[in-house]
């Protein structure tokens, strides 16, 4: 059967950061991007986001996978390397890579986007001020991200470790924390303006997704994480799949659950965006 229900100009992108240099328990979170990208594509599937959009690879401008460099810094690579995209007018779905690289990927969205709402899915806040002494921790993305105004609001989902430091830093920064434990998808609120969703899988249960690096028990179900996301009406501008680490997945599992993000994602962008479905 074929379909002909591809544009001849993608409105999404595909990029990929092999970093995970910033992880502070167990790295290989580096090698991430090339599963999702298979498992994107692998025949147990189809390519169909459940509201109607077929999303194949040439659904995608491929900006390719980017690793560090001797001599260059990643952070100014990665903010290039999204702000080229947003500049062709693309709604990017960035692959990690732990999650230090959400900072750098939201310095670039908030040239285009001074009003920006981030929706964050992880079992952590991500808030530290610093930890082990270092200020660009996966454990402290949002902490920098608010310090430097690239969101007007943060949204976070499915925590269930926050400790008194990072209430603080909460409480500081106007975070809006919907804990585990009080988890609805109808508390999430609706945008008034454009979106991006940071989708850290440890979020999840380790039951649903088990390569992950900190395996926090009581998470979200699959099914639940895709709720939140089909309930977004405003548009959704861009989004990351971060902190898989493929060394801890040993079903491959993780891989094909990250692949049903990334398409139920893609869907969503095009259909708040105005694109027919076929
Ligand atoms: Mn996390
Ligand atoms: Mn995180």
């Amino acid at each position: 059967m074929t379909h002909n229900s591809q544009p001849k100009t993608p409105r999404l992108a595909l990029i990929g950061f092999r970093s995970d240099e910033n992880s502070s328990f167990r790295r290989g979170a580096a090698d991430a991007p090339p599963l999702i990208r298979s498992a994107l594509t692998i025949a147990s599937s189809n390519a169909w986001s459940e509201n109607g959009y077929e999303i194949t690879p040439s659904r995608f401008f491929d900006a390719g996978d980017f690793g560090p460099q001797p001599g260059a810094d990643l952070w100014e690579r990665i903010e290039s390397a999204v702000g080229a995209l947003l500049a062709r007018g693309l709604l990017p779905i960035v692959l990690g890579g732990d999650h230090a690289i959400t900072h750098p990927v939201l310095r670039a969205f908030a040239h285009k986007y001074p009003r920006l709402s981030l929706l964050h899915f992880d079992a952590h806040p991500d808030l530290y001020d610093d930890f082990d002494g270092n200020p660009r921790s996966h454990a402290s993305p949002f902490a920098r991200i608010l310090e430097e105004g690239l969101a007007a609001r943060l949204v976070q989902v499915g925590i269930r470790t926050i400790n008194a430091h990072c209430r603080a830093q909460a409480a500081r920064f106007g975070v809006e924390v919907i804990a585990m434990r009080e988890f609805d998808p109808r508390r999430v609120p609706d945008f008034e303006g454009p979106v991006y969703v940071s989708f850290d899988i440890d979020g999840l249960d380790p039951a649903h997704a088990p390569g992950v690096a900190h395996r926090e028990p009581g998470g979200l179900t699959t099914r639940q994480a895709i709720e939140v996301i089909q309930r977004i009406r405003a548009p959704l501008v861009g989004a990351d799949v971060v902190e898989f680490n493929p060394s801890m997945d040993s079903s491959g599992m993780t891989a094909m659950v990250c692949a049903k993000l990334v398409k139920e994602l893609a869907g969503q962008m095009l259909q708040n965006a105005g694109e027919p479905a076929p």
